[in-house]
């Protein structure tokens, strides 16, 4: 796909498993990561960057499995630009049909000065060395230049012209810091394509983040101006206030063609959906008023606008609900439904499953329904999300849980777990209210201690019969654990999201031999 700037056709890379996963509290275990991963297939992203392989072991063993897995997309993995980092990503993306090698190096002279301690020179010695091994080994390199935007145009015109000779097929020009204009950002890139000797050989690339709401904005200009990838993560996930929307720059283009004349190769269809598993996943929950896939983007309260909407939807909806995963009715199953329409409407969300787990998927909706009368894609995806675990090793399993509380009732709660070894041990205790006294059962009786840093609560789809999804994330000795569980009674739900969060926990300890190198994990595109 080199030298296709004329091109109208836009590469969507896609870096949910990568920068996104890397927002705070957003880690992933291996499962959910291979959940999100099938997702994003499905979705047609061209580029899924999955990990960072040199950055820890569970890194490693999530971006092998998904390259192992994962048919369809190129797997790209983040490299720092030294040998160590560009040969633990090209060992874990060893297994995939398509991949490539991504190396990155910061070019500002903030970062130049403070974090690296390089001089011009050493920068782009460094990046081309890195590139020219990585070449050496991998047809597919790209080279980020890591807060591009805050770099001096004549250095970054040297840096990209250098490396597209070290041999780079892709160029990216990160807004690292979220501090890029649209108009501005645009002026960057057209400059670059205007003064880099080699440019037309290469694709060039954006990645932007939102620190204050521009990454879609300077996406868009950039594509423009002439960029042919845009890197961007489900729900807009990632540091600090997150990276470019997937699905808000994909609809845009779309949307707006008459304007950009591009096209991507998304499945717009599945857009809801994959941000349904994103957010499951993750436990970020996507704000109502999110623009695409919030639960409000397409709801009308107002009577003027209902009435506009019954007379012709396009006065005031400018995407049709159903173009981006949305139906009029979500209704997937009722409690007479047959495993044929729910293998059919699995295929529609683009889940694409063995028949052993489609089994157990069907096993798992009849205990729901029995729960809750009507179920819905959200229910779907949700359940999803939690049920493909296996591997986990858990330390403790929730028994029995009896919880009270009312007006003039002190709450409190009784709780069994099973420990691994078979043992059955009951805790009853006093809370200030009725989740409060379940916490303090479990810690008592797996000795954990932790602090509690958020608690969240979310219905998964309407009615009163929805289904609650309950985040926790705590803090143990210096590091954040998250935990979800899914329940139609939300003292249930908030007991296996707390007992997924020790299990992790505990989980750890065995596992942990010797601390990551902090200095490894920070600092990223
Ligand atoms: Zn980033």
């Amino acid at each position: 796909m080199n030298g296709n700037q004329a091109d109208d056709r836009v590469i969507v890379f896609d870096t949910t498993l990568r920068d996104g996963e890397q927002a705070p509290g957003a880690s992933m275990n291996y499962a959910q990561k291979l959940t999100v991963a099938r997702a994003l297939a499905s979705l047609g992203v061209d580029v899924m960057e999955v990990g960072f392989p040199v950055a820890s072991p569970g890194d490693f063993q999530a971006v092998e499995a998904i390259a192992r897995q994962i048919d369809g997309p190129i797997i790209a993995a983040l490299a720092r630009c030294n040998r160590p980092d560009v040969d633990a990503a090209l060992k874990a993306l060893a297994p995939a049909a398509r991949r490539r090698v991504h190396v990155f190096l910061a070019t500002s002279p903030i970062h130049r000065e403070f974090k690296l301690k390089m001089t011009p020179a050493e920068v782009v010695r460094v990046a081309t060395g890195a590139i020219t091994y990585a070449r050496e080994r991998c047809d597919d390199v790209e080279f980020s230049a890591e807060d591009a935007a805050r770099t001096e145009l004549d250095f970054l015109t040297e840096v990209v012209e250098r490396a597209i000779e070290a041999g780079a097929n892709t160029i990216n020009i990160p807004d690292t810091v979220g501090y890029a204009m649209p108009a501005q950002f645009g002026d960057i890139i057209r400059h670059l394509r205007k003064n880099v000797r080699g440019i037309e050989k290469v694709v060039l690339s954006v990645h932007c983040h939102d620190d204050l709401g521009m990454a879609v904005a300077n996406s868009l200009s950039a594509l423009q101006a002439g960029a042919r990838q845009v890197e961007c993560t489900v729900n807009g996930i990632g540091e600090r206030a997150g990276n470019c929307s997937l699905e808000e720059v994909v609809m845009a283009l779309r949307t707006r063609q008459d304007y950009f004349g591009l096209r991507t190769n998304i499945r717009t269809q599945q857009l809801s959906s994959a941000s349904r598993v994103v957010s499951g996943a993750t436990g970020f929950h996507v704000a109502r008023n999110k623009a695409v896939v919030g639960q409000n983007a397409f709801a009308h309260e107002s009577g003027i606008h209902q009435h506009g909407m019954i007379t012709h939807a396009l006065t005031y909806e400018v995407m049709k609900p159903e173009d981006v995963g949305f139906k009029s009715t979500n209704l997937v199953l009722g409690k007479h439904s047959g495993r044929h329409a729910l293998t059919a409407r699995l295929r529609d969300l683009g889940y694409q499953l063995e028949p052993q787990q489609i089994d157990r998927v069907f096993d798992e909706l009849k205990k729901l329904a029995d729960k809750k009368k009507e179920i819905y894609d959200g229910d779907l995806d949700a359940l999803l999300v939690g049920l493909f675990q296996n591997g986990t090793a858990r330390r403790w399993e929730l028994a029995s849980l009896n919880a009270v509380s009312g007006t003039g009732t002190l709450p409190s709660a009784a709780v069994s777990l099973l420990s691994r070894d078979g043992r059955k041990l009951d805790e009853a205790a006093t809370g200030d209210g009725p989740v409060d006294a379940v916490f303090k059962c479990i810690e008592r009786i797996t000795g954990v201690k932790v602090r509690l840093r958020d608690f969240t609560i979310a219905s998964v789809t309407a009615g009163e019969d929805a289904q609650g999804e309950v985040v926790v994330v705590v803090e143990h000795e210096g590091r954040t654990y998250r935990g979800r569980g899914l329940n139609t009674d939300i003292v249930m739900a908030s007991a296996e999201a707390y007992l997924e969060v020790i299990n992790r926990i505990a989980a750890g300890r065995l596992q942990r031999k010797t601390p990551p190198e902090p200095e490894v994990v920070c600092g990223a595109v």
